[in-house]
């Protein structure tokens, strides 16, 4: 199983797709991605293989952003509808999650009473809770923040906002993930094997790290939300 993202200005569903590809050995049951351009999000799930999604991606989506995820079922059995990315529910907020999220239920009971969830899986109480509190708060990092602050268990998480096409907020706990950087572009990925046609410059996250993608810049935040500094490191593989 696998994420990635990419935000850029190249052809996106390309660089999502082939990334996917390369996560391939990992294994996996199903995958999907979504692109935001100023139609809004364009999503496409399968049950199966990436050459599957590839037939049912729109090729004709111009977008600038997107993630893209392969599931390797943990919580709820593999079909379409439990396949990633998720949606909250009005369809602003859309995630890709690698992991297990151990306190789901407790979430579930304690803020998502008045929501109708739409899969069976524990990524979809991030989405739906990030949701929640953007409704009380009005600010998407801050809301993004605390529901990390909240979340117990392994997560790789990529997110967007339909309302926002300049971010991907990402964060991760216990699963692998990297930032790799470009030249008006930058990428997320669980393994720099996705990314190195497009860059072998990355950054490494550290757990329970809010990080704010942009096309020009990444911004690493604590989660008491004081920037951190950090070097890019060179990795040496062959593509
Ligand atoms: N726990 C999540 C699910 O079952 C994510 C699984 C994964 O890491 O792919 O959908």
């Amino acid at each position: 199983c696998g994420i990635v993202g990419y935000i850029g200005n190249n052809d996106t569903v390309e660089i999502l797709l082939n990334g996917l590809e390369k996560l391939e050995y990992r294994g996996y049951d199903s995958a999907g991605i979504a692109t935001l351009n100023s139609d809004g999000v364009n999503l496409s799930k399968v049950k199966g293989r990436i050459a599957v999604l590839r037939e049912k991606v729109d090729n004709n989506v111009q977008a600038t952003m997107g993630i893209g995820h392969t599931r390797w079922a943990t919580h709820g059995a593999p079909s379409e509808e439990n396949a990633h990315p998720h949606q909250s529910a009005s369809g602003r907020f859309t995630i890709v999650h690698n992991g297990v999220i151990e306190n789901y239920y407790e979430i579930r009971d304690q803020y998502l009473a008045d929501v109708s969830l739409k899969s069976e899986t524990d990524t979809e109480i991030v989405v739906q809770l990030i949701e929640v509190l953007n409704e009380k708060l009005n600010d998407v990092t801050e809301a993004f923040r605390q529901t990390i602050s909240l979340l117990k268990g392994s997560y790789a998480i990529g997110l967007i906002d339909s309302q926002n096409q300049d971010t991907i907020y990402v964060a991760k706990n216990k699963s692998p993930l990297l930032v790799g950087l470009g030249d008006g572009f930058n990428l997320v990925a669980s393994d720099a094997m996705a990314t190195l046609k497009q860059t072998d410059r990355y950054l490494e996250i550290n757990d329970r790290e809010i990080v704010i993608v942009n096309r020009d810049f990444v911004e690493i935040q604590k989660l008491d939300g004081i920037t951190v500094e950090r070097e890019p490191f060179t990795a040496e593989i062959d593509a």
